[in-house]
């Protein structure tokens, strides 16, 4: 199929890069715009859940994720104290940024895609045919600012294959990666107090947050200086993004990080986005009608696990509320079963 109108994809994320991908492989002339490159570390946890196999079809990532790990048993941890262990309903995949966005890119120009990275483009113009998945949006409340922190250890030993530790006012996921390494990505409530370098940040965090046993480990293994990264400004609105533009992924909403969901989203609204950019493409539709019809199938299908990760959220980081988590995980009311399913 040879289509008439080209689409312009701002951001070449995961959201940015399959949604190209995509329309690529369904005969549309497409380029992203990426202000980074590739490979380069991003701030995440590297696994994803709730990935589902229809997306995976729909987008042709299944050659891109075939060796990513599969993890199913999780540790929870309140200040290194153990909560509770959880198998997982479905396995989590884990595999580092750097090696899935390179992928990504890589699958969208053999596709014949035209990617420009070093390219940051204006978010305020918004023609007809410009998609916008440019990640996060900055918090806007600076009281509920959060930074995220990420850097990979190699030699580290895990107590299950996935760590989830909580402190105060802050959490971290331990998750094997490619290469024996292991990423160490934290989301922490700023604090002006922690003044560190780069790649001693993190571990200033963990001390700062009462997580001191896992900062002592990570001083007996060896940091890959490189992989050390930091975001600032985080904040989880979960309202979605209401500007009359077709906003993907991050863009769209940003659903809390411990849900390991942020990428399932990514992927799921380039999948929610495809028909109708394709019609949009041959000249079947309207740019305003296919912007309100994607905006509407994202609200439908994010709202209920966008509502649920914020009202789970405090219980995570806030110290009291963390109390009440350890009370019902003793008395084994922890609802994480049904949790799990509201969240995917
Ligand atoms: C601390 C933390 C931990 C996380 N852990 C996990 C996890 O374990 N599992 C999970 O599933 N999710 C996790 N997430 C969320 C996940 O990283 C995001 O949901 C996901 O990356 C969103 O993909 P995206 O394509 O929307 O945005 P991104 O992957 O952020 O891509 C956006 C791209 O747009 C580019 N860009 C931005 N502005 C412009 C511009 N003006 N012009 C051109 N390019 C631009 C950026 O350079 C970037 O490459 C975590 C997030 C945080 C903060």
């Amino acid at each position: 199929m040879r289509t008439a109108r080209p689409i312009e994809i701002i951001g070449g994320g995961l959201a940015g890069l399959s949604l190209g991908l995509a329309l690529r492989r369904a005969g549309v002339g497409v380029t992203v715009l990426e202000a980074g490159d590739y490979p380069r570390h991003r701030v995440c946890g590297e696994f994803v859940t709730g990935l589902g196999a229809t997306t995976i079809a729909r987008l042709g990532l299944a050659p891109l994720l075939k060796d990513a790990g599969r993890l199913r048993e999780v540790i929870w941890l309140v200040r290194g104290r153990e909560l509770h262990r959880q198998r997982l309903p479905a396995p989590a995949l884990a595999l580092s940024r750097h090696t899935l966005d390179a992928r990504l890119a890589r699958a969208f120009t053999d596709a014949g895609g035209h990617l420009l990275t070093g390219t940051r483009v204006n978010p305020e113009e918004a023609p007809e045919g410009r998609v916008f998945a440019t990640g996060r949006r900055r918090a806007t409340d600076k009281g509920a600012s959060w930074l995220g922190l990420k850097l990979h250890a190699r030699g580290l030993r895990l107590t299950s294959e996935l760590e989830f530790h909580l402190g105060d006012d802050a959490y971290v996921g331990l998750c094997p990666v490619e290469d024996g390494r292991v990423n160490v990505c934290g989301l922490f409530r700023l604090r002006a107090e922690v003044t560190a370098g780069r790649e001693t940040v993190l571990v200033a965090y963990l001390h700062a947050t009462g997580l001191d046993a896992l900062a002592a480990r990570l001083g007996e293994v060896e940091i890959c200086p490189a992989s050390c990264s930091a975001v600032a400004g985080v904040g989880f609105d979960r309202r979605a993004a209401e500007t009359g533009r077709m906003n993907l992924g991050d863009t769209f909403a940003m659903i809390p990080p411990f849900t390991g969901n942020g990428m399932a989203m990514a992927f799921q609204s380039a999948e929610v986005a495809l028909d109708p950019l394709l019609a949009w493409a041959q000249g079947e539709a309207g740019w305003a009608e296919t912007v309100r019809l994607t905006g509407g199938r994202l609200r439908r299908r994010f709202r209920r696990r966008l509502v649920t990760a914020a009202t789970v959220h405090p219980f995570l980081h806030s110290p009291p509320r963390q109390r009440w988590l350890a009370l019902a995980a003793r008395s084994g009311l922890l609802p994480l079963r049904p949790l799990y399913h509201l969240l995917h």
